[in-house]
């Protein structure tokens, strides 16, 4: 190091030495503005800065060390060999080329210590080939320990200098980067020198290869001429530079005055902020002195930071000129807000970019606000799509905006088939096509449901329209206009709503057990007829049937069976029937059918067919079951012209059918009107009857046939009527029977018959004649007793007689009622024997107190041998069971004769006495007394 220092002080010209270091302070300080200018350039113009920074450095370099040479005074005088010479100088200018592209092109730290590397090791080789240049009459060689110093000195100032070079910006930095250069040249060259060591000797070149020191010194004039034409090139373009950037700096000035909502501040090419403004810093937060040459990226999030955007987003508005986007960015206080910016590069005149313009704003508000529509949005389609009707949504010129996924799902329509924009009539039929594949049949129906649809949802704010596409398609629309003129339509699917009224309708028009219509759809349907007939003059025929009996088979079998029974019937009836006929169940066991006539013998084949149906016996698990009906046959218009009025007649015509011997078809005439209307008055009347007093009492006698003794009386009631007159018992009784009024008629008369017959003889009966309704009557034998007390008449005095149509109803409570009354002492008396069931089981089940064959067979003895032989058979079969039998209807000595010849016991009838008011008869009358 003495030594180092011994060579400067005293082997150096300090004057040259000082040249020497003006020229590479220059030079370099020319480089490094020149590597910048290529830094800062556009790819095409960067090559040929570079070429020119690396030829300028290289000159330089190569400059100082040959003028530091020519001040080197080793003693001797000094030539130069012209090749080493000129090998020297390219070597310079090669290596720091190389060294500049590898630092520049790259741009990273490895890369520039590699170019401070290149550049190092290229003005190394560079000084010691200039050594070999050296002429002197000595032998040079060299001390490797400097040698490798000088190579470690040449080598570390240039990679900071290198990385001030490219990274920094200003004047300042440059200087710094071109001093650190200058110290590494300065370093190697005095160091290289030192490594220098000379021993005399001869010179062994000829001395016209060998440069004078004056050529010497005008080849480092042009060098430096080259340098200093650089230097002149590199003040021009800066001075260039900085006129573009005065007079946009001018611009931005204007502009930014005027407007402080925004930040507007210039960019250099890599990003490093050369300018603010208030917009900015209002926005940002920082101030002008605080931000101004420190990199954008400061704006930016860790994030994006890390993920390099900052610098993608200048790449990409340097490569298309202009770039705008959206983002979070941070403020200097660390708060963020969504930046809307726009990067746009800026050129000097001559076209060159220079850097970037940027404008950015706050758009958080907008931001948040776009934020929530979204949401929003995204709400009110999952409310729609949600939505159980269907909706699509029209502009003003009817064309699809949007529809939600239940519309796309009702029509089995994909999201393509439902494109905005479509218009309505294309809408529709597109949907139809979709679902209804069977009914695009391209003709008038297709197009009849297409119009349909397209005017539903046209004739907006108007009440639903029910579209019937299909069976499998009802749909409600509903469409309403919108402010703008647009239409929104819903699509409610209403098929099962129909087919459930559809079905409650059904069950509302039909019997629930047999399917069959009931009254009101049948009334229905003949209205319609009857208008249809009225209109082509023709005839409609009612047929009213009831079934014969069928309260008995409900109660023989059971009610499962005669369910069983009436289902079959129905489907016998139904399957009867022919175009155009119908049959209704109107209650229990009553049925009607209607047949619109063309021809008499038309309703003839009607009743047969549907007398058929009761043919067959009914197949029930038990035994088979034979029902039968009567017929009553009503016309229109002859025997009326409303549904009501010809049901009223066909039931009155049945009622006469079941009174008929010689069938069980009746054909409405019209005096059965006048009778129906009686009974009805009868039956209204009746109620009033007991209040009024309008009964009373007859009392018919008994006589013993063999003695002819007098043994009891028969009460029967007679009505006076206010308007009939006498009512007989046949007529009222049944209709009583109907309305209930017989039980307390039955009351009436029980209590009555008692109490008159209290007061006669001791040994004298009377017989009460008991309906079946009052045998069911719950509280009979109480009653009864309850009269047997009041009245004081003895138990053994009465004898009640009833039919035996009133046990076989319901045999097994009619038999225990019977008991209990018969338990009180009570005589039973099988009544009207010979008519009806006369079974024998019944006699058996029974232990009855008397048997009274009806009047019937005694009143045809003269003409019927049968009804005589009828007579003998009850005669002989009371004796065989114990039981006396008494024949009514005895009107002359002759039927006395008979009944003594053929054993009777008792006899009643006009021959004996007609029934009777009180008091009765002298004799008994004192008896009485
Ligand atoms: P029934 O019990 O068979 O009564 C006998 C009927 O035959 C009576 O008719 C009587 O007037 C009539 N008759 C009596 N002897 C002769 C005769 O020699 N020749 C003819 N041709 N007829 C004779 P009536 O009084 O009109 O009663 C008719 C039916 O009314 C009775 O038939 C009975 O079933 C019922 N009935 C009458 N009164 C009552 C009553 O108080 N309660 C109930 N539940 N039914 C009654
Ligand atoms: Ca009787
Ligand atoms: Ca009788």
């Amino acid at each position: 190091m003495t030594y180092f220092w011994m060579c400067l002080r005293d082997q150096h010209d300090h004057r040259l030495v000082l040249l020497a270091g003006l020229v590479c302070m220059t030079g370099t300080l020319c480089a490094v503005l020149l590597m910048r200018q290529a830094r800062d350039s556009y790819p095409d113009r960067s090559i040929r800065w570079l070429a020119v920074a690396g030829l300028t450095a290289g000159f330089t370099i190569w400059a100082t060390h040959f003028i530091a040479m020519l001040g080197y005074l080793p003693g001797t005088a000094i030539g130069f060999r012209p090749w080493p010479t000129l090998a020297s100088l390219c070597l310079a200018a090669a290596a720091t080329w190389l060294g500049f592209l590898l630092a520049l092109r790259h741009r990273q730290r490895s890369m520039q210590a590699l170019g401070a590397l290149a550049v190092g090791m290229g003005i190394s080789g560079m000084h010691y080939v200039g050594m070999m240049a050296l002429a002197l009459p000595m032998r040079i060689t060299l001390d490797w320990h400097y040698v490798v110093l000088s190579l470690i000195f040449s080598v570390v100032p240039l990679y900071p200098a290198m990385t001030l070079c490219l990274d920094g910006h200003g004047y300042r930095s440059s200087l710094k980067s071109a001093s650190l250069a200058c110290l590494a040249v300065v370093l190697l060259h005095f160091t290289g020198v030192a490594a220098i060591r000379l021993t005399p000797e001869r010179l062994s070149v000829s001395s016209d290869l060998i440069l004078s020191s004056q050529a010497m010194a005008a080849a480092i004039a042009g060098a430096a001429l080259i340098v200093v034409a650089n230097c002149l090139i590199v003040l021009i373009t800066s001075r260039h530079n900085r006129e573009a950037i005065h007079a946009s700096e001018r611009d931005f000035t204007l502009l930014a005055r005027g407007i402080s909502d925004y930040a507007i501040y210039m960019l250099s090419l890599d990003g490093h902020i050369a300018n603010w403004n208030a917009g900015a810093e209002r926005l940002l937060g920082y101030g002008e002195a605080e931000v101004v040459g420190r990199h954008v990226s400061i704006f930016h999030t860790p994030t994006d930071r890390a993920r390099g955007n900052p610098a993608k987003i200048l790449t990409m508005a340097l490569e298309s000129g202009k770039y705008t986007g959206e983002g979070w960015r941070k403020r200097q206080d660390g708060s963020s807000f969504w930046a809307h910016f726009s990067l746009e590069l800026v050129a000097d005149a001559d076209g060159r970019p220079i850097g970037f313009a940027k404008i950015t704003r706050d758009m958080t508000r907008l931001k948040e606000d776009q934020d929530r529509l979204a949401k929003l949005t995204a709400q009110l389609d999952t409310a729609l799509d949600n939505m159980h009707l269907g909706l699509c949504l029209l502009d003003a010129r009817h064309r699809l905006v949007l529809h939600n996924r239940r519309f796309a799902q009702m029509w089995d329509m994909s999201e393509e088939d439902l494109a905005p924009g479509l218009d309505l009539d294309r809408l529709a039929t597109r949907a139809l096509a979709a679902r209804l594949p069977s009914a695009m049949d391209g003709g008038e129906h297709q197009h009849a449901l297409a119009t349909m649809m397209c005017e539903a949802v046209r004739s907006a704010d108007a009440e639903p329209t029910i579209g019937e596409f299909d069976d499998n398609l009802v749909l409600s629309i509903v469409s309403r206009t919108l402010p703008d003129g647009g239409l929104v339509a819903t699509f409610e699917d209403i098929t099962d709503r129909r087919r459930s009224e559809a079905h409650i309708a059904y069950l509302a028009s039909h019997d629930a057990l047999t399917d069959l219509p009931n009254r009101a759809r049948f009334g229905d349907w003949m209205e319609a007829e009857l208008a249809r007939a009225h209109a082509q003059d023709r005839h409609v025929a009612l047929i009213a049937f009831d079934l014969n009996s069928f309260k008995e088979i409900n109660d023989l079998h059971g009610q499962a069976v005669g369910d069983r029974v009436m289902m079959e019937l129905s489907a016998r009836l139904n399957a009867a029937l022919h175009e155009g006929e119908m049959v209704a169940r109107l209650a229990g066991d009553e049925f009607a059918a209607g047949k619109p006539l063309a021809s008499d013998s038309d309703l003839d084949g009607f009743v047969a067919r549907l007398a058929a149906c009761f043919e067959r016996p009914f197949d029930s698990e038990e035994t088979p079951i034979v029902l039968s009906a009567r017929f009553g046959i009503a016309v229109a218009p002859m025997d009326a012209e409303t549904p009501e009025a010809l049901l009223n007649n066909a039931d009155l015509a049945a009622q006469r059918a079941k009174a008929s011997v010689a069938g069980n078809i009746a054909y409405y005439e019209s005096g059965m009107d006048r009778a129906a209307r009686t009974r009805r008055q009868i039956a209204a009347d009746l109620r009033m009857a007991i209040v009024r007093d309008e009964f009373h009492l007859l009392y018919q006698p008994q006589h013993r046939v063999a003695s002819g003794d007098l043994t009891g009386y028969e009460a029967l009631i007679r009505w006076n009527h206010s308007k009939l007159g006498v009512v007989s018992p046949d007529v009222f009784i049944p209709v009583a029977e109907e309305t209930g009024e017989i039980l307390a008629i039955g009351q009436w008369v029980l209590r009555r018959a008692c109490s008159d017959a209290a007061a006669w003889p001791d040994d004298l009966t009377v017989a009460v004649n008991l309906s079946a309704i009052q045998l069911m009557q719950p509280d009979l034998v109480r009653h009864v007793a309850q009269v047997l007390i009041d009245s004081g008449l003895p138990a053994r005095r009465l004898v009640l007689e009833i039919t035996e149509s009133a046990i076989i109803a319901d045999k097994a409570r009619a038999l225990h009622v019977l008991r209990q009354i018969k338990a009180l002492g009570i005589s039973i008396a099988m009544d009207d024997f010979g008519t009806g069931y006369s079974s024998l089981d019944t006699l058996h089940a029974f232990p009855f107190d008397k048997i009274k064959i009806d009047k019937s067979f005694l009143l045809q003895s003269s003409t019927s041998h049968q009804a005589v032989m009828i007579i003998r058979a009850v005669a002989s079969l009371g004796r065989n069971l114990g039981i006396p039998v008494l024949a009514e209807g005895v009107e002359t000595a002759e039927h006395v004769a008979l009944l003594a010849q053929e054993g009777c016991d008792e006899a009643q009838g006009y021959y004996y006495g007609m029934p009777m008011q009180l008091p009765l008869h002298d004799d008994l009358d004192q008896a009485c007394l």
